[in-house]
């Protein structure tokens, strides 16, 4: 009987070798040290055995009983410890992966380029002058030297409003009103940003808003030589000095003599692209000295005072600055566009 206890002890141990987690443990357990398991089964056997060996193997089996739990507790602990660490492993939070930035917001690249405009014609001395967005044919139109049936008009298709005389601005021309009569007899220099709207089918060149920058000067003595120093060293600066410009010959009714200032073409380096109508020009503003009409409107003699004054699209400079192809990015609020710029 004592044989059978240490054969089936050491049967016992090769096997609990071999468990490998808490179930197959606890089956063990029952074969094993169980009311019914093995160990119980040898027991039974002990009442036929003579009276005097009882004692011996009574005490062999109580070893044998002692030992296997010792080994059982020794290996349920080992597997309980494992199955921790295997759950922390499985649970684990990697602290060193990089968080997720939160999208941050920024100005628009229309803000951002009006910004740009602004501090480059600060640098020279020029304030920002804000006039209203919906203006009166008058000022729009009539007080520029545009009387109405004036040809002049088909420059401007125009949103009228349902009263009478009162229009969305075309451009940001009338605020040179508004400003020459707020500060005569002051001299002026000022550049005048804002939103203008246009009557335009929307194409990859015209949109039907857009933000324009005026410029106006007045004062005595102001000649042609200082317009084109001033919008040479805007020009420049702009577009990082990169660009050949030159001046051409134009006409708007609201200055006299007046002309256009173009960029060598940025899509093309000047060698001539469909952008640029093969001339390997753009158009970047339309100036010239304000006209004496215009002057008079605004409450200066043009006897005594003479001025310049120029106009841009920001949308357009921004296009040219960043080789954007279509004016109507500007407004389709498509974050893939707008975060380019930031
Ligand atoms: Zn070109």
């Amino acid at each position: 009987m004592q044989d059978q206890l240490k054969s089936m002890e050491a049967e016992a141990l090769a096997r609990l070798d071999a468990v490998q987690d808490l179930a197959a443990l606890e089956d063990w357990r029952t074969e094993y040290l169980g009311r019914r398991g093995r160990l119980a089964q040898i027991m039974r056997g002990l009442g036929a055995l003579p009276a005097e060996e009882r004692p011996a193997v009574g005490q062999v089996a109580n070893q044998v009983k002692a030992r296997l739990e010792a080994a059982y507790e020794e290996r349920r602990v080992a597997l309980e410890e494992e199955a921790k660490a295997r759950a922390f492993r499985a649970e684990a939070v990697d602290v060193t992966l990089p968080g997720r930035p939160p999208a941050l917001g920024r100005l628009h690249i229309a803000t951002q380029n009006l910004r740009e405009i602004s501090s480059i014609f600060a640098q020279m001395g020029f304030e920002v002058y804000e006039t209203p967005e919906v203006e009166t044919d008058e000022m729009n139109f009539q007080l520029l030297n545009i009387p109405p049936h004036h040809p002049a008009r088909d420059m401007w298709s125009t949103f009228y409003t349902d009263r009478e005389g009162v229009v969305l601005r075309t451009h940001t021309s009338p605020g040179q009103i508004r400003l020459m009569r707020e500060r005569y007899p002051a001299e002026i220099r000022a550049i005048l940003p804002g939103k203008i709207y246009r009557y335009e089918q929307v194409s990859a060149r015209y949109e039907y808003q857009l933000h324009q920058v005026e410029g106006l000067a007045v004062g005595r003595n102001i000649h042609m030589s200082d317009l084109k120093g001033v919008l040479v060293a805007f020009a420049q600066q702009m577009f990082q000095g990169t660009r050949r410009w030159r001046f051409r010959g134009s006409y708007f009714p609201f200055t006299e003599p007046s002309f256009e200032m173009d960029i060598e073409c940025v899509l093309c380096g000047g060698g001539g692209c469909r952008v640029c109508k093969y001339s390997g020009w753009v158009e970047i503003l339309g100036a010239g000295m304000v006209h004496p009409v215009v002057l008079q409107n605004g409450g200066y003699d043009p006897a005594a005072y003479s001025g310049f004054a120029f106009g841009m699209g920001n949308e357009r400079i921004a296009m040219l600055k960043y080789a954007i192809d279509d004016i109507r990015y500007f407004f389709a609020n498509d974050p893939r566009f707008l975060a380019q710029f930031g």
